[in-house]
């Protein structure tokens, strides 16, 4: 049997992050048993779906790197399909035209809740003859589903689950208007994409046991069940636009490497041992079912954002160098040119080591893509007294003949403090401030060296001039 497992969201809004992990884990579900991954949009519901909603799903997607081995499926372009299989139902006699009125159905509705039950449909039209129908109601298509009996779900993840049949009533498969309802449309389609395994969120437990009953009527073969604990906020409530970002877009707004939230995400539910840091191949080799925990999960920014400066100083440095360009791009007294780019990218082995998000690794590559004389941090304008000042200009000539190696450097600088009588760190530290306007960079020799001699000089030249 082929694996063939699909995610399926509904375009009403973000991709969050729980689904970005329910595409994940069919993502890695696939791809670790050499299946296929689909994505079906579920737009049936039209006035709430919009076209933003599926481009942002579809970026999302394919900036987590999970994208589908096939062209996506929009189950609104089924109604036909969806119709014809209630159709069939008609035919077995597994369904039914159902004519109770909105009010007849209000009234069902409010009489179960005074009396404390639950709202279901009584069935008045279960075995009612057609020929009563009132005139001038178009029927909704019901399941006649089984009133003896349970339901079972053997779910991979919760295990087997079970429901009385009496406990649920006879669902809706068409409405009066024509239009299949999401749980039929879900279950046809699963079917004609000949999806082996359903994974989702456990918020769908409950339709799982309506959507067996419509395999059941249809004598289809059922795909497996795995339902997915939830993912909460920090503070165990359920997750939402008050925990901060839940879009997947906004990880990246706020300097998150897709890979560390694809980490993030496996970790969140599933677990292989000790192992914490898992590369997507890892994740491909160990990735299954019998991994994921039943407990809900907590988002752990704290976390995220550890494992983002591991995959930080993983990452490529050309790489890196691109996203801090991009994110230099719009801020004011910036020149991202060559020059720039090409210092970022000599610098970035010391820059990556001291940044957990890539907004920090811009904000800590800007000084680069400045042009003299530079703007001074408060404490960097503090180390530049006129003794500092008085410093540089003597360790000037000395940089100048040096050529400007690392090592080079190193020793330039040296020599220089031994010949003045103070420490490497008392030549540095004026230096740096000078060089960068603030009193953090990665190693001195490094960033003098990706600055190179004359922007070294003229920095310097630029910081004594300061009043
Ligand atoms: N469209 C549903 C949702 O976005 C998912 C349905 C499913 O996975 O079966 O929650």
């Amino acid at each position: 049997m082929t694996i063939r497992t699909r995610f399926a969201p509904s375009p009403t809004g973000l991709l969050h992050i729980g689904g970005a992990r329910t595409a994940l884990f069919n993502f890695l579900y696939a791809r670790h048993h050499g299946g296929t991954f689909l994505l079906r949009i579920e737009d049936t519901d039209r006035e709430r779906s919009t076209q933003q909603s599926v481009d942002v799903i579809l970026e999302g997607l394919a900036w987590l790197g999970l994208n589908a081995d096939e062209p996506p499926v929009f189950q609104s372009t089924r109604a036909a399909r969806h119709a014809a299989v209630v159709d069939e139902l008609l035919a077995t006699g597994h369904a039914y035209r159902c004519y109770a009125t909105p009010e007849e159905l209000r009234q069902m509705r409010e009489q179960a809740i005074a009396e404390r039950r639950p709202p279901r449909y009584d069935g008045r039209w279960r075995d009612r003859d057609p020929s009563e129908a009132p005139a001038g109601i178009a029927p909704a298509i019901r399941l006649r589903a089984p009133r003896a009996g349970e339901t079972i779900v053997e779910d991979l993840v919760q295990g087997p689950v079970r429901v009385a049949n009496a406990e649920l009533d006879d669902m809706i498969l068409l409405r009066g208007d024509g239009s299949p309802t999401y749980l039929h449309a879900v279950v046809v389609d699963d079917h004609d994409m000949d999806i082996t395994h359903v994974i989702r969120g456990d918020d769908h437990l409950t339709n799982t046991f309506r959507q067996l009953q419509i395999y059941d009527a249809m004598g289809w073969e059922k795909p497996r069940f795995a339902h997915l604990p939830m993912i909460h906020g920090p503070d165990g409530a359920k997750l939402s636009k008050r925990h901060g970002a839940v879009s997947v877009l906004e990880f990246d707004r706020e300097g998150f490497l897709p890979e560390a939230l694809c980490n993030y995400l496996l970790r969140l539910g599933w677990g292989h041992g000790d192992a914490e840091i898992l590369s997507r191949d890892e994740a491909i080799a160990l990735f299954d079912l019998p991994g994921v925990g039943r407990a809900a999960s907590r988002m752990d920014y704290a976390k995220l954002t550890h494992l983002n400066g591991v995959w930080i100083r993983a990452a490529d440095d050309g790489r890196l160098t691109a996203e801090v360009l991009r994110r230099l791009h719009d801020r004011p007294g910036l020149t991202l040119d060559d020059t720039a780019a090409q210092r970022i990218h000599t610098l970035m082995p010391g820059l990556k080591e001291r940044s957990k998000t890539l907004v920090e690794l811009a904000d800590s590559a800007a000084f680069l893509a400045r042009s003299v004389p530079l703007p001074f941090d408060a404490k960097a304008a503090a180390i530049l007294t006129p003794d500092a000042k008085h410093l540089l200009q003597s360790l000037a000539p000395a940089l100048a003949a040096s050529d400007f190696t690392p090592a080079a450097i190193d020793a330039a600088l040296r020599a220089f403090a031994e010949a003045a009588g103070k420490k490497l760190g008392q030549v540095a530290q004026p230096l740096r401030a000078a060089l960068t306007g603030s009193t953090v960079s990665p190693g001195i020799d490094a960033t003098l060296a990706a600055l190179g001699r004359a922007e070294v000089l003229a920095r310097i030249e630029a910081a004594i001039a300061t009043p």
